[in-house]
């Protein structure tokens, strides 16, 4: 079974020796049919809609062979018998009934599709072993020993008596019971792998949920430590620049009071996006770490790296060229940065740098803002 579990495979309907009906060729066929029957059904329980085709089709054809070559055996020794001829019939019947009961439930319950078609196999699959083809078998023999045909039919008869039909009904009995109880089983196990499938994906969103900021779908504030974290051990380990830049929006206040919070957002949400666009190397990463604040992190070969990374984002938000008349700036939304870009020490942390960046962020606003701002 691959690499599937023990639990993923049960034999609906396990081959029992007292099936044989004592020609080899037959029975090793029978066995077959029985192991292709389990695994059809182990494919329509595990709802494998690539194999349940594949495990009808093959069980189909393995059936075709099979009665094909039953039927050479039994003609041979019995002519055209009636017994050989109604055998025949069931055979060719077999075909069409799989076929028909795998189309006309599409509009039943799953589980009953599935029940109904293993019930239907199990019992024909039976009847067809236990029933005929040891009937066919006795009566073989007999006529090896000398008997007549009449003579060995009637002997054939008396052996498959009563009692071998109460047998076949109560081993029926016991795999409809035993077949049902399995399936429940296995259904019961398919729920509970489908529910730990949704749970693992409701925890994935839960935790995408708590590292990004509505607003803008950019990182939050809480995921800039984590990455600020992993990222300063990574850039000290492999003695990479880790530049760390503070952006501010200019004047976004007067930009809120003349146009309303709501063209504010949409502000916000173009500047996320180009940082989004912007930072799509694995190495950079963009945070809005406040109401009109962000932050980028980004590790690269050498300190300039960053600050050109910086400069380039900081013309790249201005020719956005979103409004804002009342600026002391420019007519449009600016932003100044602070970076701080170092290939990092032991003594430098999370708290250290961000502080330098904000200094400098302090700068760049008290220069004129509109710039970056680079500690020495
Ligand atoms: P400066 O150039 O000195 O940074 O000036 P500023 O006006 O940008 O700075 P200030 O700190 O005075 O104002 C920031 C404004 O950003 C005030 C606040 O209402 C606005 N703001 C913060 N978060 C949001 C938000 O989520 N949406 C909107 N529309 N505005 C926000
Ligand atoms: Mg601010
Ligand atoms: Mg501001």
């Amino acid at each position: 079974m691959d690499n599937k579990s023990p639990l993923d495979y049960f034999d609906v309907f396990p081959w029992n020796p007292s099936f044989e009906v004592g020609i080899q060729e037959i029975d090793e066929q029978h066995q077959q049919l029985v192991f292709l029957l389990n695994r059809l059904v182990n494919t329509l329980v595990n709802d494998e809609s690539i194999s349940i085709d594949a495990a009808f089709t093959e069980l189909a054809e393995y059936a075709d062979f099979h009665f094909i070559a039953e039927e050479k055996i039994w003609s041979e020794h019995l002519k055209d018998d009636e017994w050989v001829a109604s055998h025949q019939h069931n055979h060719a019947s077999f075909l069409p009934q799989v076929l028909e009961l795998k189309q006309q439930n599409s509009d039943k319950p799953y589980h009953e599709v599935i029940e109904d078609i293993a019930r239907f196999l199990i019992r024909w699959l039976a009847f067809h072993i236990i029933d005929e083809d040891k009937r066919l078998a006795i009566a073989i023999k007999a006529m090896q020993q000398g008997d007549s045909l009449d003579q060995a039919k009637q002997k054939a008869e008396l052996e498959i008596d009563d009692s071998i039909h109460l047998l076949i009904d109560i081993v029926l009995q016991m795999y409809d019971n035993l077949s049902s109880r399995t399936l429940n089983l296995m259904r019961e196990r398919k729920a509970r792998i489908q529910a730990e499938r949704e749970l693992k994906q409701i925890n994935k969103q839960l935790e995408k949920l708590s590292i990004t900021d509505q607003l803008t779908g950019l990182f939050n504030r809480r995921h800039f430590e984590t990455v600020f974290d992993s990222e300063i051990r990574r850039a000290r380990r492999d003695s990479k620049a880790l530049c760390l830049i503070l952006f501010d929006i200019d004047f976004f206040k007067k930009l809120n009071d003349r146009y309303g919070h709501s063209v504010g957002d949409q502000a916000l949400q173009k500047v996320a996006a180009l940082l989004q666009d912007t930072c799509r190397r694995p190495a950079d990463f963009a945070f809005r770490i406040g109401g009109e604040e962000f932050a980028i992190i980004s590790t690269g070969d050498t300190i300039n790296n960053g600050i050109d990374f910086a400069e380039l984002i900081r013309k790249a938000i201005a020719d956005l060229n979103i409004a804002n008349e009342d600026s002391e700036v420019e007519r449009r939304l600016t932003i100044s940065a602070g970076i701080v870009a170092t290939i990092p020490e032991q003594a430098d942390s999370l708290d250290t740098l961000l502080s330098v960046a904000d200094k400098q962020l302090y700068q760049a606003k008290a220069n004129g803002r509109n710039q970056v701002s680079v500690a020495s």
